[in-house]
């Protein structure tokens, strides 16, 4: 078994052919993963009892002749943010730090009945807040290509889990471009599903109207075989979907000739770059395969940077406000009065980034500047996701850059929260329309860092964007 490069066929074949049980790939995963865990600091926790749990009961279900599931015995690593019963479940945060959840997250309810293995939990921005893994409470994530770069963020460590080996598939959450832009740095596929697609409950809170699950993964394929297990209406998650799941792989035949594609002109104009040459390659490749490309315009793009740090910390000063040291946290212990209690458990429990978002989200929805800030934000937001309806109404999808610029050095932006956040540029308009939209791997830098194209589709389009990415993945396998 070469665990690093395991596919989701090959641990099919292997099971059903009986070359190996569940059980001992669930060990060899575990003892792998543990052993690299260093070099990365992706995992924050192995759970080698729930693992080998569900491997034994894949196992029965083989030895019974039945179906073990379209996941069955594939380890997957869950980003921190996501709960697991009897797991301990950080956020990234040292106020959750010892926080056992009673109940597990919908997708993972799915993941397992599909088979699958929970091998563990993965580091990440402290509530998902970052995009670079440095804001963890538990330390920084080493990129795998390049150690002494960030692996992007915020789920940083599932996507350097997959990348690295470590795991087949992992899970992230994306709120402003945390699944795609560190698939991208990793050189992986990072895919934020229709806001509504996969359910939210048991995912922890950061900008509910912006939160979404979704799958990471070393292929469009196995994004899709992922995104299938998980998706669909979920009666705990008001805000899940009712629109049936269409057959993802259906539609990865690699035939994309005559599609209609969308280069919108505000995301290419500052690209001078190594990555504005590899998104004009694979736009190369794309054409060559038939599609017929044709530059767009999204005009609202300028504002959406802005749009989007007033509602995701607007929705964030509210989300946080549970973390109060009586419900989940650990408690302050110098503290005499109930108010004093509250501020020390909050002072010293939160990190920096999640102090500044709890105050500008505080300031943006105080009277007297909640017309000015947050109304306004909204309406802007209104104004991003009608520039996708116009553009959809003339394209099937969309091609783009996921990040100005690859993998970057830690330390490197941390002093400096306004240029972190304007590495979102590209892909925190997607998440204000609640469209999906994926990375895919489109090359390396002479450095060898990875750089990812993204596609976005139209609401509940997927089976387009991944038909899309798979034909880019096959025509740059050949
Ligand atoms: N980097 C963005 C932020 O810091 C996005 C985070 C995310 O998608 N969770 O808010």
């Amino acid at each position: 078994m070469d665990i690093p490069s395991l596919t989701i066929g090959q641990i099919r074949d292997g099971l059903l052919a009986r070359r190996f049980s569940a059980v001992e790939l669930a060990r060899e995963s575990l003892r792998f993963a543990e052993a690299h865990n260093s070099a990365t600091n992706a995992y924050l926790r192995f759970s080698p009892e729930r693992a080998l749990g569900a491997a034994a009961h894949v196992d029965e279900k083989i030895a019974r002749g039945e179906d073990p599931g379209p996941l069955a015995a594939v380890p997957v690593a869950v980003k921190d943010v996501i709960v697991t019963k009897n797991v301990v479940t950080t956020c990234g945060s040292k106020l959750l730090a010892n926080y056992v959840p009673p109940y597990d997250a919908t997708a993972i309810v799915r993941l397992e009945k599909a088979g699958a293995l929970i091998l563990g939990k993965t580091n990440c921005d402290e509530f998902a807040m970052g995009s670079s893994t440095e804001n963890s409470a538990f330390g920084p994530v080493r990129n795998p290509l390049a150690p002494d770069r960030v692996p992007g963020g915020s789920s940083g460590g599932s996507a350097a889990a997959v990348a690295q080996g470590t795991a087949v598939l992992a899970l992230g959450s994306d709120t402003g471009g945390s699944i795609r832009q560190p698939a991208s740095f990793c050189g992986i596929v990072g895919v934020t599903p229709t806001y509504g697609r996969v359910s939210r409950y048991g995912l922890t809170a950061f900008a509910s109207s912006l939160d979404h699950i979704g799958p990471m993964a070393r292929s469009a394929g196995e994004a899709a075989v992922l995104l299938q297990a998980i998706a669909g209406r979920d009666p705990m998650d008001a805000t899940s979907a009712e629109a049936p799941v269409p057959d993802y792989t259906e539609s990865m035949h690699g035939n994309v000739q005559g599609l209609k594609l969308g280069l919108p002109r505000e995301y290419l104009k500052d690209l001078t770059s190594e990555t504005g040459d590899l998104i004009s390659a694979a736009v190369a490749t794309l054409r060559k395969l038939g599609c017929d490309i044709r530059e767009i315009n999204l005009p609202a793009t300028d504002y959406a940077v802005g749009c989007y740090y007033i509602i995701a910390t607007a929705e964030a000063s509210s989300n946080l406000a549970r973390y109060d040291g009586v419900r989940y946290t650990s408690r302050s212990a110098a503290s005499g009065t109930l108010s004093e209690m509250y501020r020390n458990t909050r002072g010293e429990g939160f990190g920096a980034e999640c102090k500044r978002r709890i105050m500008l989200g505080t300031y943006v929805l105080s009277a007297g500047y909640y017309d000015a800030y947050y109304l306004k934000a909204q309406k802007v937001r209104a104004l991003i996701a009608r520039d996708f309806a116009r553009a959809f109404a003339e394209v099937d999808a969309i091609v783009a850059p996921v990040s100005p610029f690859p993998a970057f050095r830690l330390g490197e932006k941390i002093d400096d929260p306004l240029a972190m956040y304007l590495s979102d540029i590209y892909t925190i308009t997607g998440s204000l329309a609640g469209i999906p939209c994926m990375s895919v791997p489109c090359g390396c830098t002479a450095a060898g860092l990875p750089v990812g194209m993204q596609i976005l589709a139209n609401h509940f389009d997927e089976p387009t964007m991944f038909r899309l990415a798979d034909a880019f993945e096959r025509a740059r396998a050949n």
